[in-house]
């Protein structure tokens, strides 16, 4: 196989294996934004659950004073009741001690309700401090592994970066300046294209039989008349590994 052809070949190798590290990298803010708002979400949990205990706190705290002037109240009542002689005022009175009382019992009730929401709420906190520890420290280690996995990625574009200098080196000025124009151009960075069954593969359409001819031989840069891709044939070349 000629060289030239042959080392393009080895370019375009190098240039799709840097495009696909290049789009994996590309996903990272992608990643670490997934990550952000999974931690969010974990804030925004223990944040619900804080507000619960507030809310049932200050409830709590205003039927307390609830409680305290319905106290009152049935204390007046009841310091009034020395004054008064008539029976039926006493009566009247008696079942206004009695309806304060069952109030001020109402009141107890639903404070002891609340109280069993502060209870439930503060360990609700607990446990969503917990879950909200469990889930930075997953947080954590993905991100720690994500950045491992992206510096890699870094790493292993660094050799292709060299070893595409290297192969670049090798190639003649007007070939590499085809090639990088076509690397460009076409979709999906496909500057070479395989003749596959007379027929170029980067663009579909058939080879002429006498350029085919010449395009099985990989003697030379030959283009696809139709797209302008260098075609070369593949069963010449030698297995990949071998
Ligand atoms: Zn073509």
């Amino acid at each position: 196989m000629d060289q030239q052809l042959n080392l393009l070949i080895q370019l375009q190798e190098i240039d799709a294996k840097l495009r696909a590290l290049a789009a994996q990298k590309k996903r990272l803010p992608e990643f670490l934004a997934g990550l952000e708002r999974r931690r969010e979400a974990s804030k925004t949990d223990l944040d619900k659950v804080k507000e619960a205990l507030q809310t049932a706190q200050k409830n709590k705290r205003d039927r307390d004073q609830d409680l305290e002037a319905g106290a009152q109240k049935v204390e007046k009542l009841k310091a009034h009741s020395a004054e008064i002689k008539n029976n039926k005022e006493y009566q009247a009175l008696l079942k206004e001690i009695e309806a304060g009382e069952q109030e001020n019992k109402a009141i107890e009730d639903s404070i002891l309700g609340l109280m069993e929401k502060i209870d439930a709420a503060a360990q609700g906190i607990t446990a969503a401090e917990q879950r909200s520890r469990d889930e930075e420290a997953a947080l954590a280690a993905e991100q720690k592994q994500l950045e491992a996995e992206f510096a890699k990625l870094d790493e292993e574009m660094g050799g292709m970066e060299q070893a595409r200098k290297e192969t670049v080196g090798k190639v003649q000025p007007t070939v590499l300046a085809q090639y990088q124009k076509l690397l460009v151009s076409k979709a999906g960075g496909v500057a070479i294209a395989e003749a596959r069954g007379e027929a170029c593969s980067g663009c579909y359409m058939s080879i002429p039989p006498q350029v085919f001819v010449n395009v099985k031989k990989n003697e030379k840069i030959i283009t696809c008349p139709h797209c302008g891709r260098i075609l070369f044939f593949k069963e010449v070349i030698a297995p990949k590994n071998g």
